[in-house]
């Protein structure tokens, strides 16, 4: 692996040559699909991947055992989270030590866009488990010859700014709608550069960060299954960089499942190249994005994901979270708010200004059924995204 990728590593024959080894390892050690895959092996060539079918997180959940493809003894973690799919039944990610230590290098690599060598890097990500994205962040960091400075979610805020008080960080990771919130209590803090991740980015939140702190904003957009890491921005601010050498992306119609052309938006579906524990064959990640053209604006001809724009499974569904993010965070007298839509209306209850939002909401969606509350606002541990809560009632 290298930084920026080399031309191989950037090349279709070493995608191809890596989702071959993908393939191989599913049909010889795991169980999942293996008479599937063995068939498959090897594909002569890149598109064949399309002819492949697709994973789901509901085959993650009924089968996740059945994809490991090392002994138990070599896995390393284990991660359980809830699913997005509709089985209700949690999700098993396994990796071993070299599944963490690529991790690990990708974010030392990706974070040379955030901080320079002896800078200080206030962690607001989940920091709790040894092996959690927090921890693995501040090796990268460390790696880097950075200083990360660990808090981990945000819940208590005053807390959280005090730290940041003792700890004067040049540049923080955390969690978007956290990281707004901070900045507004705190303004005084002032941080140079913010990488936000672990949910999705709204340019509201970007535009609230720089405006109380003066952060240079980028992206981040990963999740369990692609070992945490997946895109990062640049300081070109065009686009995210994929993590080439160690995952292919495809951009499908959620509806048909087809390929979609480079610009165009659709589900994003990742295939791993160099999973040892739990390789994934074209696996859907529910999350709509788009893939940009090369080249990025700082010169790199590496490819790139545009900011994702919420759920595939919200696309019917107007306001999703991402409308209302943008609406809702643009607003300096809203701290944060939840969403819940039962039998069409929805209930939006906000840490901050009622009226604000009554009126925001009336103006942008003046036939919406909706009721605004005062609220404690949303708790996230950086391990589930926003979502809107939809239920009926019986
Ligand atoms: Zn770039």
């Amino acid at each position: 692996m290298s930084f920026p990728p080399s031309e191989y590593e950037m090349s279709v024959n070493y995608r191809l040559d890596r989702i071959n080894d993908q393939i191989y390892r599913l049909a010889h050690f795991g169980r999942y699909k293996s008479e599937l895959y063995g068939k498959a092996y090897p594909l002569n060539s890149i598109e064949l991947l399309a002819e492949l079918p697709f994973t789901a997180a509901d085959d993650i959940s009924l089968y996740g055992q059945d994809m490991l493809c090392v002994s138990p003894r070599e896995v390393k973690r284990i991660v359980t989270i809830p699913t997005s799919g509709t089985s209700g039944i949690s999700k098993r990610i396994y990796f071993t030590d070299g599944d963490l230590s690529r991790t690990v290098s990708f974010f030392a690599e990706g974070m040379e866009y955030i901080c320079a060598k002896g800078e200080t890097v206030a962690v607001f990500m989940p920091c709790d488990s040894e092996y959690g994205v927090g921890r693995l962040l501040c090796e990268g960091l460390t790696r880097l010859g950075a200083v990360p400075k660990p808090f981990g979610a945000v819940n208590d805020y005053p807390k959280a700014a005090d730290f940041c008080r003792s700890a004067l960080p040049d540049a923080a990771v955390g969690i978007p709608s956290q990281m707004r919130r901070l900045s507004m209590l705190a303004p005084e803090i002032g941080l140079k550069r913010v990488l936000l991740s672990a949910d999705y980015v709204s340019e509201a939140v970007c535009q609230t960060l720089n405006r109380y702190w003066g952060s240079e904003v980028f992206s981040h957009y990963g999740l369990t299954e692609t070992g945490y890491g997946c895109a990062v921005e640049c300081p070109a601010h065009m686009g995210m960089h994929i993590r080439s050498d160690e995952l292919y992306i495809e951009i499908v119609n959620p509806t048909t499942g087809q390929i979609l052309p480079s610009g165009h938006w659709g589900e994003i579906v990742i295939t791993t190249l160099l999973r040892e524990a739990m390789p994934f064959i074209r696996y859907r990640t529910g999350d709509i994005g788009r893939l940009l053209p090369p080249p990025c604006g700082c010169g790199l001809n590496v490819p790139r994901l545009d900011r994702v724009r919420g759920r595939i499974s919200e696309l019917s569904r107007s306001p999703g979270i991402y409308e209302l993010d943008e609406l809702l965070l643009s607003c300096d007298a809203v701290e944060d708010y939840t969403a819940s839509v039962e039998d069409g209306i929805y209930h939006i209850s906000v840490v901050g200004d009622t009226k604000s939002v009554f009126n925001l909401l009336s103006r942008k969606y003046p036939d919406l059924r909706f009721e605004v509350s005062s609220g404690q606002g949303f708790v996230s541990t950086g391990t589930t995204k926003r979502q809107i809560t939809y239920k009926t009632s019986c």
